[in-house]
């Protein structure tokens, strides 16, 4: 049993549309996970019972639930789009864990709603799996982000490019309220709105703002560091757009997500994102122009126009000496190197070589403890010029191993895992999600999952699902 408490669906009624999940014809548990369950306060033997399971796949309703699809717009690459809205996710309701915190429990993949225009509002199980893996390791690594709470697999097949297993994922968010959510008043000029979408906001997520300018500052804050975090991991969102960006600063909505095996800054694995838009050494711009974007839609909310067009200027250029700030110290740590006036140029010096040997992101600085780093250089002898600078910097072991992870969910692996659970096995996936949740922890058993892929195994292309 849970107990809901759904604060959204009380707001007014142009923010959502109540749509009930659509129910499948044979669910079944691929994923539970237990820690989630417990962190929020909820039972997972019953989300284990056919009743769970039935809450779980959207065939049944559990009692206090008040399900809805939340309304709206964002800029997709750059184009703006005014109505978006949930097409394929319900938010089932809020529950309150033991330490007062509020989460959202959203089913995606549950079918059609209101707002999914030509969409099936189904997901098949590759990305369902691969959403799990990811959001889960990024918890582990201490990055902000949506978390996975169940999959579970339908019965019903769904077409994409062929017939695929459809499955539902049970997305666990601070909340679900994007950039986006901000966009779809703002553009209907429904100042009405965006000044209780403002306040509740404020409430959930940032008490200690105390206008729109001042929660435009605490989002800004957040993003530097959420960013910053995904650049330390040589992670690369993919669909960084501003239906995509969570106001609580959150990672959230996996699509074509991926992290890099060999390392360049131009690194793009989503196969729509044709001009590089969101490449990984985008991201931090690109969020910019995103919060850019949410400081537009709080410009009306801001007193006299061009006074509010100046402080929201303002407060979406202090993103970079957050960033920075935030990098410095992200990179710091993965050097080793706490407070050093000497991280930027080590750190900058380190990726040139990377970039230019493709070196490998996650063995490179996994492999500073061990000095098993310059394995992964072609021309071993500029790492190791390198190395004796950084070693006389006398970095701290401790800052090193908190870092860096042994293990990522690497590309090939988690096809490798999907093609598995398509064919019925979920061995390889329990064993790679093991793996890749216990990211620092070097076990010879995993020692396989931390490997680069070989060269016809490399994975040039991740998709939307
Ligand atoms: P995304 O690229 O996942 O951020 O999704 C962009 C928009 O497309 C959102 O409004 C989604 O709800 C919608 N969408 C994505 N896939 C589907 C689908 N299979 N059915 C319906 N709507 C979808
Ligand atoms: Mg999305
Ligand atoms: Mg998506």
């Amino acid at each position: 049993m849970i107990q809901f408490d759904n604060s959204y669906a009380r707001l007014p009624e142009g923010f959502f549309a109540r749509v009930t999940p659509t129910p499948v014809a044979e669910p079944h548990l691929l994923a539970l996970n237990a820690p989630l369950a417990t962190r929020l306060g909820l039972d997972a033997d019953w989300l284990q019972s056919p009743e769970g399971v039935a809450m779980l796949s959207g065939n049944g309703l559990p009692e206090g639930a008040d399900p809805i699809a939340q309304a709206y717009a964002g800029h997709q690459f750059g184009g703006f789009v005014p109505q978006l809205g949930d097409g394929r996710a319900v938010l089932l309701g809020e529950v309150i864990a033991p330490d007062r915190a509020r989460f959202d429990i959203q089913l995606k993949g549950s079918g059609p709603t209101p707002f999914s225009r030509r969409g099936d509002g189904r997901a098949w199980m590759g990305p369902v799996l691969r959403e799990y893996l990811v959001s889960e390791f990024m918890h582990a690594m201490g990055v902000p982000t949506t978390r996975a709470l169940a999959a579970v697999s339908t019965g019903e097949t769904v077409w994409r490019e062929n017939r695929l297993p459809g499955a539902v994922l049970t997305r666990v968010a601070a909340s679900h309220i994007r950039v986006g959510t901000f966009q779809y008043f703002a553009v209907r000029g429904n100042e009405q709105a965006l000044r209780e979408l403002t306040d509740y906001v404020i409430q959930r997520h940032y008490p200690a703002a105390n206008g729109p300018l001042s929660l435009l500052d605490h989002v800004v804050a957040r993003q530097a560091e959420t960013i910053a975090q995904w650049m330390a991991l040589g992670f690369i969102h993919g669909v960084m757009n501003t239906d995509n960006m969570a106001i609580s600063g959150e990672t959230i909505d996996y699509g074509p997500c991926a992290f890099m095996d060999g390392y360049h800054p131009n690194k793009v694995f989503s196969s729509i994102d044709v001009k590089g838009r969101y490449a990984w050494a985008q991201q931090p711009q690109i969020a910019v122009w995103n919060l850019a974007q949410f400081a537009t839609c709080l410009i009306p909310l801001m007193g006299e126009h061009n006074a509010a067009v100046e402080a929201a200027t303002k407060s979406v250029h202090h993103f970079a000496p957050l960033y920075q700030a935030a990098w410095l110290r992200r990179f710091g740590e993965k050097l080793g190197l706490a407070g050093s006036d000497r991280i930027l140029p080590m750190s900058e010096a380190l990726l040139t070589l990377m970039a230019q040997q493709d070196a490998d992101f996650t063995r490179v600085f996994a492999g500073l403890s061990d000095g098993s780093a310059r394995d992964e250089f072609r021309d071993p002898a500029a790492f190791d010029s390198w190395a004796t600078d950084w070693r006389a910097l006398n970095p701290d072991p401790e800052l090193l191993a908190h870092a860096n992870p042994v293990r990522i969910p690497r590309n090939h692996r988690i096809e490798e895992i999907i093609a598995s659970a398509v064919a019925g096995d979920l061995a390889p996936f329990n064993r790679l999600f093991a793996a890749v949740t216990h990211p620092r922890e070097a076990l010879a058993e995993w020692d396989d999952l931390a490997q680069p892929p070989k060269p016809d195994e490399v994975v040039r292309q991740t998709f939307c699902g």
